[in-house]
């Protein structure tokens, strides 16, 4: 038996999004997350017989949209397919899909390799077709009571699936992160994935270096976070490989992601189309989009993330990695553009971004809108940079506006923060600190010049913080000779 040692990792990902529509696909019942269950329904979603389903003209045009924002082709010409199969979230027996004539077809979006130079990768889109959701079963009671909760039956879903053209599970997390970016950025789709609206199965196989075709993959199913989709993976490719270091054959299967055990788990195995019995919807007229509707369906497309970090590095100077952070939510490219809009100095205004204000938000859970309005960021930036308060100040004031919604004005009056750069108060205190430090200053009139740090620590204890580190500086370079 042959060992190779050599893999090479195959990756595509299905990804389906739940559409940020009121009302479901093919009824008008709402689609509110977290209702009481069943409330959300009607005969059409909970399959009675003789209903008839009608097709919601918004999934449709979010449908558009994101095919145009990702470069597909939009078909003139699709239609809806009747996926057979039964389970109990699924009362018709069958799920409304499409299937042959999908709406939209290629794409592709690009990816940020990490490697300092600012180059891209391309992952191709196959399609991206509209399907309903399902129903969930609940179990309860140690394994003695389920119930199907049909409130999501019926949902609006957008899968888009990729090529097998990602090549490792950090590449595979940062492509679902710039789907849901885009998602997010054209409204379609709020991308909370603790909520299911944004899911994704991931498909892994493995090939001997060099090998041209593609080794049998195993889908793993339904993962809802970032942390998983590269965990999920990890696990998959390794248990692939020891099976095939062994000798033996993968299986094509769907499995599951454990998170409690971090593994995967056999579930199924693999259904083949054929198994669906697919055939158009006969309830369901084709679907004619014609070019003047996709021309204006364009014209509402914002400015996306790619376009966006590239006319920030080049209008604001912005480090690469400083403008794909902030580009990744669009509230935060606002943001930052309206406090330099105000007169901040860019880098300024995303070092705080990436800085303070992440790790607060992260703390306090406070993510999607900054409480910290621009105008008050800019008013912080402007008391560092005229001297009013040092860099370490800042940081308590910003703090405080974080919690308080106050501004740095107001917070620093308050507070007494102004800081000191009156060169005789300064000198008195730093005056004091040598001498009561003899020891440091013989060590320091040695050649110990790294003890200037200790200095200045002292010297900012006795201020509360507030010197002028610059001018403390100069005055102790001046009085330690
Ligand atoms: P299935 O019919 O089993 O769902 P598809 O051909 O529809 O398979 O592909 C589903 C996803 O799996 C796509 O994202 C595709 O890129 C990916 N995929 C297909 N073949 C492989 C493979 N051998 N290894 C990894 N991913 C694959
Ligand atoms: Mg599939
Ligand atoms: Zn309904």
């Amino acid at each position: 038996m042959k060992i190779v040692n050599d893999y090479e990792t195959v990756i595509g990902l299905e990804i389906h999004a739940q559409m940020s529509t009121q009302s479901k696909m093919f009824c008008g019942c709402p689609t509110r997350f977290g209702e009481e269950p069943n409330t959300q329904t009607c005969p059409v979603c909970i399959g009675m017989p003789g209903v008839l389903p009608v097709i919601n003209k918004l999934a449709l045009e979010f449908t558009i949209k994101t095919g145009v924002a990702l470069g597909c082709k939009i078909s003139p010409f699709s239609r809806f397919a009747r996926k057979n199969y039964f389970y109990p979230d699924l009362p018709k027996g069958y799920q409304i899909s499409q299937y042959e004539l999908p709406i939209c077809e290629g794409g592709f979006v690009t990816l940020l390799v990490d490697d300092d130079e600012g180059g891209e990768r391309r992952i191709n889109l196959t399609r991206i077709h509209m399907e309903e959701d399902a129903g969930k079963n609940i179990h309860e009671g140690a394994g003695s009571f389920s119930y199907v909760d049909l409130n999501r039956a019926g949902v609006p879903l957008m899968e888009i699936v990729s090529e097998p053209d990602i090549k490792t599970p950090k590449e595979a997390a940062a492509y679902v992160r710039k789907i849901r970016t885009i998602l997010r950025y054209l409204k379609v789709c709020d991308g909370n994935m603790e909520e299911g609206s944004l899911r994704c199965d991931a498909n892994v196989s493995l090939r001997p270096q060099g090998v041209k075709e593609l080794g049998v993959k195993t889908e793993i199913k339904n993962i809802n976070s970032f942390k998983f989709i590269e965990k999920a993976l990890e696990y998959e490719i390794q248990r692939q490989k020891r099976i095939l270091n062994e000798g033996g054959r993968i299986i094509q299967e769907t499995r599951l992601w454990n998170t409690t055990t971090g593994m995967t788990e056999s579930m199924r195995s693999k259904e083949e189309a054929h198994d669906y019995r697919y055939f158009p919807e006969p309830d369901l007229v084709p679907l004619i989009v014609d070019e003047g509707w996709i021309a204006q369906i364009r014209k509402e497309i914002p400015e996306l993330p790619d376009d966006k970090r590239q006319r920030f590095i080049n209008d604001y100077r912005l480090p690469p990695y400083d403008a794909e952070f902030l580009v990744a939510e669009e509230v935060a490219a606002d943001y930052f553009e309206d406090t330099v809009r105000l007169g901040s100095n860019p880098k300024d205004v995303s070092n705080w971004m990436m800085g303070e204000m992440m790790r607060l938000a992260k703390e306090k859970g406070k993510s999607d809108v900054p409480p910290v309005m621009p105008a008050h960021l800019n008013g912080l930036i402007k008391l560092v940079a005229d001297g009013t308060i040092n860099l370490k100040t800042a940081k308590i004031v910003f703090e405080d506006m974080f919690n308080t919604g106050k501004s740095a004005e107001e917070l620093v009056k308050e507070k007494g923060l102004v800081q000191i750069s009156d060169v005789g108060q300064l000198e008195t205190t730093v005056e004091a600190v040598i001498t009561e430090n003899p020891n440091e200053t013989a060590r320091y009139k040695a050649g110990e010049t790294k003890l200037t740090g200790f200095f200045v620590g002292e010297v900012m204890k006795k201020t509360k913080g507030k010197a002028n580190p610059k001018a403390v500086n100069e005055i102790l370079r001046r009085l330690l000779g």
